[in-house]
């Protein structure tokens, strides 16, 4: 018989680990909800082309994609991000704007499989259509501030930047083009194959031999029109005003080149290994068009799920609830007296698991061990006789007799409810 394991870079999240992955995409959901951003539900895949408005030289685009025909004969591709797939809804749809949603669930990108980096990844994000206003710009990027705040984060550092109006990055690409271009040799064996594709992608090179190049190329900042540098003056005053603390990075240049005006990334500083950005987002004024919609100004971020639990790790921040149930009906009698009870005090809110196959005392009593509730509710032929139960307290291993009547009174006092 052939047997199975997950798939490269994906992953079953088994419980409790996915009581915590619930919990944060609960979290964030009392924040954005609180808002005024509406829940949208996109599909896990589309038309290949809905991504390929990401620009073709992406790396998403060039080797990460999965995408596939259909037997339709479609060209799909299972979503790697879902940004596009908002903007694809918006111009679908036509909501009138502003229009404020959030997202949560999976994307899938062809990756080298590692820690930190899937094929299957989470993320949870908002996106604003329809505002250009750099007061929004601001307020989106405290909202995720704020979400980090209330996982418990700390060592979060985010950087700003903006990638200026599309003729300001048209202009610094070729001012960037050039600087390498004139020094060639100086520039690693990669980054010359990422210069032919996109200049910009180059300040993005982690390699040493890259560093001094790039600390010399030419600056963003200089490339910037009025109306594009006002605003960006105006979003750095809006996030001193809110109490955000932010550093400027002239190389922030994210992975998509839809990207206009203001841009950010999160890193946690908790994370040591290549992978330490744990969300990022900014201004892609322009993809609406580009997906046959009306001229929208866009706004927003998304956040991995997979890699801010490991920055949670780091920290000691945000573990996951428990998930044990309340109570364990150990039944010696056949079972139904467990099953009855099992019924009547789940009704009443308990969380409740029992044993099965009319196991002796001693193999139930340690898969009431094993279960973790605080309460071991004990059926003997003599309690059936007295309609009664025998309520153990696992930790202290003290036992009371309790009539039927009272036990769910009993139970809350002993649970603490
Ligand atoms: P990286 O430079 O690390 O590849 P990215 O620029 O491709 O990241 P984005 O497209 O901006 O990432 O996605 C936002 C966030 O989603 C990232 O900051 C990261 O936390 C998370 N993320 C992206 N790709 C993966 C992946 N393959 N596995 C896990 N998380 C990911
Ligand atoms: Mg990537």
């Amino acid at each position: 018989m052939p047997t199975y394991n997950t798939s490269p870079g994906t992953r079953d999240i088994l419980a409790p680990e996915s009581a915590r992955w619930r919990a944060f995409q609960q979290v964030f959901a009392d924040i954005v909800e609180r808002a005024g951003f509406g829940h949208i539900i996109p599909p896990m895949f589309e038309d290949l082309g809905v991504f390929l408005r990401v620009g073709e030289t992406t790396e998403i685009v060039t080797k990460e994609m999965y995408d596939f025909d259909d037997k339709g004969g479609r060209r799909i591709a299972l979503r790697p991000e879902q940004t596009a797939s908002v903007c694809r809804a918006f111009v679908e749809h036509r909501p009138v704007t502003p229009w404020k949603v959030w997202y949560a669930g999976p994307n899938f990108r062809y990756e080298k499989p590692q820690q930190g980096r899937y094929r299957q990844f989470d993320q949870v994000g908002v996106e604003v259509l329809g505002i250009d206003d750099p007061q929004l710009d601001a307020e989106v990027i405290a909202l995720a501030v704020d979400f980090y705040r209330r996982l418990g984060l700390h060592g979060i550092r985010l950087s700003l930047n903006s990638l200026g109006d599309s003729g300001d990055r048209d202009r610094y690409a070729t001012a960037l083009r050039a600087h390498f271009t004139s020094h060639l040799d100086a520039l690693s064996t990669e980054s010359r194959a990422t210069l032919e594709r996109n200049p910009l992608r180059v300040l993005d090179s982690k390699r040493p031999e890259d560093a001094p190049l790039i600390a010399a190329a030419p600056r963003m900042a200089d490339h910037l029109t009025d109306a594009a540098a006002t605003h960006f003056a105006a979003v750095q005053s809006a996030l001193r005003a809110a109490g955000v603390d932010f550093v400027i990075d002239d190389r922030l240049v994210r992975g998509l080149d839809y990207y206009r005006r203001t841009t950010f990334e999160f890193v946690a500083t908790s994370l040591t290994a290549a992978h330490t950005a744990i969300g990022g987002g900014g201004r892609y004024d322009g993809l609406v068009a580009d997906l046959g919609g009306p001229e929208t100004p866009g706004i927003g971020f998304a956040l991995g799920l997979d890699r801010t639990l490991l920055a949670c790790d780091a920290e000691g921040v945000f573990a996951a609830p428990t998930s044990a149930v309340d109570a364990f009906i150990v039944d010696v009698t056949g079972g139904e007296q467990a099953a009855q009870l099992c019924t009547q005090l789940r009704a009443a809110g308990f969380g409740v698991d029992r044993a099965y196959d009319s196991r002796s005392m001693k193999s139930q009593m340690k898969v009431a061990d094993r279960s973790g509730a605080r309460v071991a509710i004990i059926i003997g032929e003599d309690e059936v006789a007295a309609n009664t139960v025998t309520v153990r307290t696992m930790e202290s291993g003290s036992q009371q007799l309790v009539s039927r009547g009272e036990l769910v009174e009993r139970l809350k006092t002993v649970l603490g409810r």
